[in-house]
């Protein structure tokens, strides 16, 4: 998940968790072309905090799934989140860091929002296209050990990215695609998004998914409550448009791809058996 929201305005803090007793320059923070969307002022996660959230969320993927899902889960986070924050740096938004979320996932914050729609676009992409590298070493280990179990990492961390790119608000697919559709009408981006959302929702609640729903339908929610939909910044153009949902599919493929690979080598029996044992873990196949 990316947040396109602007955090605080401090150029000299640089890590992705930011640095620890710098206080911000007010000559630097005053000549910052900050904008300021909602006013929330955010230093940067205390450390200790975040390592409190990352246990609790390695804990929780433990146990409900195992320690390679819990280890896949902390590394396809992290570089999923890191690729957010390469991106924001490059393209002026940074400077950029990592917040994790107890028991949820992680967010990568710019100092400041992105100048324009399409710079959302591809800072939203970049987490589930980065954050695919987090698959080699699972892959790398399965080689060298011949243990099927890392192949379940390397799925988890395709899945992790995949479902990033859902066009469900408050996912990185919605503010991937919800540009171009609002460049189509506004109201279509709105009425798929919400669309989306609640199909997503619903199937957090069938596949017995009650947190991923939860996170899932409050962000719907906080989505409907919001006034202004679109942040006030350049919208795509046609070509902008177009470039953003082929890059969009081509990181849903590549995400699909890894996946079907890691599931087709762990079932060891082809293509056809990783499709069937996929669509049976998003409650498509039985
Ligand atoms: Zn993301």
């Amino acid at each position: 998940m990316s947040d396109l929201r602007p955090g605080p305005t401090n150029p000299a803090k640089v890590g992705p968790w930011g640095a620890v007793g710098d206080p911000a320059p007010s000559a630097a923070r005053a000549s910052t072309p900050a904008r300021r969307v909602d006013g929330d002022e955010n230093p940067g996660q205390n450390p200790v905090w975040a390592l409190v959230s990352t246990a609790l969320l390695a804990g929780l993927l433990w146990w409900l799934m195992g320690w390679v899902y819990a280890l896949a889960g902390i590394v396809g986070l992290l570089v999923h989140e890191y690729g957010h924050v390469l991106a924001m740096n490059r393209l002026g938004m940074g400077p950029a860091r990592i917040y994790i979320i107890p028991f949820l996932g992680g967010a990568a914050k710019g100092a400041r929002g992105a100048a324009s729609e399409w710079i959302g676009v591809l800072v939203s992409l970049a987490g589930p296209a980065f954050g695919l590298i987090a698959a080699i070493p699972f892959f790398a280990v399965w080689a060298v050990t011949g243990d099927p179990v890392w192949l379940q990492g390397a799925w988890f961390v395709a899945l992790i990215n995949l479902l990033n790119l859902a066009p469900a608000p408050p996912l990185d697919g919605s503010r991937a695609l919800g540009p171009v559709l609002a460049r189509v009408h506004p109201l279509l981006e709105k009425a798929a998004l919400l669309g989306v959302g609640v199909l997503i929702v619903l199937w957090g609640l069938e596949r017995g998914a009650y947190i991923l729903a939860v996170f899932l339908a409050l962000g719907v929610f906080s989505h409907l409550r919001r006034g202004a939909w679109r942040p006030d910044t350049a919208p795509l153009s046609w070509t902008q448009a177009g470039a953003s949902l082929g890059l969009f599919l081509v990181t849903g493929a590549a995400c699909a791809a890894v996946g079907l690979t890691a599931m087709a080598l762990y079932t060891g029996d082809g293509l056809a058996a990783a499709l069937t044992a996929s669509g049976r873990f998003f409650g498509l196949a039985s």
